[in-house]
């Protein structure tokens, strides 16, 4: 298959790219729009692989995305703004890339004679669905309210709503993929695991907001690849899925296990006051995905995968000690 992953320089997208060359083969174009998320160097290794190519453009503006649909079998759309602080400060960019770009991409896909034929995978987020209770049971399914509660959730739901509507409306086969809270190699350092890692990696001080009961299901990005592919490869057109890590943390837990790996003490926890809106609890249940999909999280198990991802950290600061000074306060 020839394969057009948008963002595929972020986070997600750059383990991906990696992920397909190495595990399958199809070809990968990669149009990314390189924002301050979107390092060229997280793919420098590939530059000359047979298989990959670069195009750096936005995925909000048509003529960019149509000959590179025309040319794709299928679309794995990652290309976002995906931080939820920076939605609080300003969420145009976020309108614009996560609902208007994905607008673009459907547009292009229902306008191209072979479009319907063409899967296209919404890497989307459980944040879609709001939270859940604290103390309370239950967990994220496929059928869950789509309630967000950040400008960001609401952006990501929008685009959701869009794929789905123009399954329904063109017949496009679009799928929608739910995941929870990612973590692993190459995530830019504003998001919390990495950014408590470098920090403490430097001795730092870490900023815990509110009384850190917070709980978020983390999800190894090396899982999360293979659920997208996964989707590609056994999902069905007009269907959302939803998938989690099966390893639900408090952000004050997270944060013990932080230190205890980087050898640092309690009193390197600062307390800051609660971002507006935090989500209370996120829980996901895989027994769809495991039954539709065949997938389970095979890598997303603590302490193990913590400590890996610490250890990367602390071999790639060459990487991530610049992108430090672009990082949000907190
Ligand atoms: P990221 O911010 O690290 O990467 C986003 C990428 O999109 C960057 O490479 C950026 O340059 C690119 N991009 C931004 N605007 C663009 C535009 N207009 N045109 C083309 N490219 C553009 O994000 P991530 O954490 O890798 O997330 C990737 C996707 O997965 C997002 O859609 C996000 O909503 C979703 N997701 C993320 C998580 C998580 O925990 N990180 C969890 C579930 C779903």
């Amino acid at each position: 298959m020839r394969l057009l992953i948008s963002g595929g320089c972020g986070f997600i997208g750059s383990n991906l790219v990696r992920h397909v060359l190495a595990t399958t083969g199809h070809d990968v174009v990669n149009l990314d729009a390189q924002t301050y998320a979107g390092r060229a160097g997280n793919l420098d290794d590939l530059d000359d692989h047979p298989r990959y190519r670069l195009v750096v453009g936005d995925v909000a503006r048509a003529e960019t995305v149509r000959p590179l649909v025309r040319e794709a079998d299928a679309v794995l759309h990652l290309a976002a703004e995906s931080h939820v602080d920076r939605s609080i400060t300003d969420a145009s960019a976020f309108m614009r890339t996560n609902v208007l770009g994905t607008q673009v991409l459907l547009d292009t896909l229902r306008d191209d004679p072979a479009g319907a034929a063409k899967p296209l995978v919404h890497v989307s987020t459980d944040e879609v669905f709001g939270d859940l209770p604290l103390d309370g049971g239950g967990a994220f399914d496929a059928d869950s309210p789509v309630r967000p509660s950040s400008p960001y959730a609401a952006s990501k739901a929008a685009a959701d709503h869009l794929c789905l509507a123009w399954h329904r409306t063109f017949g496009l086969d679009t799928r929608v993929l739910n995941a929870s809270n990612n973590f692993g190699p190459w995530q830019f350092p504003e998001k919390v695991i990495p950014r408590f890692i470098t920090r403490l990696l430097r001795g730092q001080t870490v900023p815990l907001y509110g009384d850190g009961r917070n709980v978020r299901d983390w999800l190894h990005v090396l899982d999360h690849c293979d659920a997208i592919l996964a989707v590609l490869e056994r999902g069905a057109a007009g269907r959302r899925y939803v998938v989690g890590g099966d390893n639900p943390r408090s952000n004050l837990e997270l944060t013990r296990a932080l230190l205890s790996l980087t050898g640092g003490s309690e009193n390197l926890i600062e307390r800051v006051p609660d971002r507006p809106g935090h989500d209370l609890r996120y829980a996901v249940d895989n027994t769809e995905a495991s039954r539709a999909l065949g997938w389970q999280p095979t890598r997303s198990a603590w302490p193990g995968a913590l400590a890996e991802t610490v250890d990367w950290y602390r071999n790639h600061e060459a990487w991530w000690s610049p992108l430090l000074e672009n990082s949000t306060e907190r």
